[in-house]
């Protein structure tokens, strides 16, 4: 490991301060990511921001209804919260569904936000990735994809977003709050991770410097039927070969309203806006849910290695669906 400076930040905008300048300086949360990246030599900072002092771990009410998440929370103390719990048990449950409970115990709201892709080629520093470093090529395309994306990929890069929470989010319409070197602003979750296109080695619309403070949930009050359903290898540790975050609102049989998200198909958390669209006034059924699905994967491309993940997201979209309905009806 590269020797490196190491700072701690009393307030935000001395933390952004700092960073500013220091182009190839990193904010230090949990380290469950970034310090392992660095053992690897997939990353060298020459200072770390410990931010985990900033006033940021809490969980608070806002006016509207909603929710605000500090982004040194907690993953463990966030499942633990009685709100979170009984409003958004999709959030719950994809943070349960999530590494271990010691991991938990260190990991942060912003740092699991920001932690890069699993592709294997990517942690391997002797192998070509565009994404550790721009040209030199994408090891995964020829190589092994069995994690890799079905959706939205490019000819740079197929990786998938590992993080289950940030699903969870993007299906509830979730804002994540920046403080920069120019001020204060908000990103839909939705709008903040990017796909590959030419520029894969960007993970998010984030700047260097920018301090993720909080992410705010909006009120959904038909979040209350909400549902994480994480498929993967093994049931500890392993990321999502697929996942759904589902919230679903049915009244006489027919679907009212709905949010879909989907994990481990593509470089970002995949919001399912053609699902919606197709389930939105539909009976909710079976058959449905199928054809909701189909609309959805359509444009799937996948390669030989996860061309599973297609009927594998069409049966986890369905199933999901399934047991909302049956718990609306309970
Ligand atoms: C064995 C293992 C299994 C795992 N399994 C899963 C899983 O199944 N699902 C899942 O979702 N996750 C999983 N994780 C990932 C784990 O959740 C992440 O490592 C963790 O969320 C990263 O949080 P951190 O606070 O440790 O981030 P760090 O490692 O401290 O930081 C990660 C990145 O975020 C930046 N950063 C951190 N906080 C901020 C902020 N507030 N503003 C701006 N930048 C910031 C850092 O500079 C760094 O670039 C697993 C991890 C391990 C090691
Ligand atoms: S898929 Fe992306 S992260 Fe993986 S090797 Fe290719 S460029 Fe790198």
């Amino acid at each position: 490991m590269n020797p490196f400076r190491y700072e701690r930040a009393s307030d935000a905008s001395g933390a952004v301060a700092l960073l500013a300048q220091a182009p190839n300086g990193a904010f230090l949360g949990g380290g469950t990511n970034l310090v392992d990246h660095m053992r690897l030599g997939v990353r060298q900072p020459d200072l770390l921001v410990d931010i985990t002092h900033l006033p940021y771990d809490r969980i608070e009410p806002l006016p509207d209804g909603g929710v605000r998440l500090g982004a040194t929370g907690r993953g463990g103390d966030m499942a633990a919260d009685r709100t979170l719990r009984q409003r958004y048990p999709v959030l719950v449950q994809a943070l349960l569904a999530g590494a271990s409970a010691q991991l938990r115990n260190l990991a942060t709201l912003g740092g699991n936000l920001l932690q890069r892709t699993r592709c294997v080629y990517f942690q391997d520093v002797t192998k070509p990735c565009n994404k550790r470093m721009p040209g030199s090529g994408c090891s995964a395309r020829e190589g092994y994809h069995r994690e890799l994306a079905i959706l939205g990929a490019s000819e740079a890069c197929i990786a998938t977003h590992p993080s289950d929470f940030a699903v969870a989010l993007a299906a509830l319409d979730a804002v994540v709050r920046v403080q920069g070197p120019s001020g204060e602003r908000t990103i839909p979750l939705v709008d903040f991770h990017r796909l590959p296109g030419d520029e894969p080695q960007r993970d998010t619309v984030l700047e260097h410097g920018d301090l993720i403070t909080a992410v705010d949930l909006p009120p959904l009050p038909f979040a209350v039927h909400s549902r994480y359903r994480k498929v993967r290898d093994t049931a500890s540790y392993s990321f999502a070969l697929v996942s759904v975050a589902a919230a679903l609102d049915v009244a006489d049989g027919t679907v009212r309203d709905v949010r879909l998200a989907l994990g481990g198909v593509a470089h970002k958390p995949w919001r399912a806006w053609k699902a919606e669209a197709a389930l939105r006034g539909a009976s909710a059924t079976e058959e449905a849910f199928g054809r909701a699905a189909d609309a959805e994967l359509a444009d799937a491309q996948p390669l030989p290695g996860n061309a599973f993940k297609v009927p594998l997201a069409r049966n986890t979209i369905v199933r999901t669906l399934l047991d909302l309905t049956e718990e609306t009806h309970s």
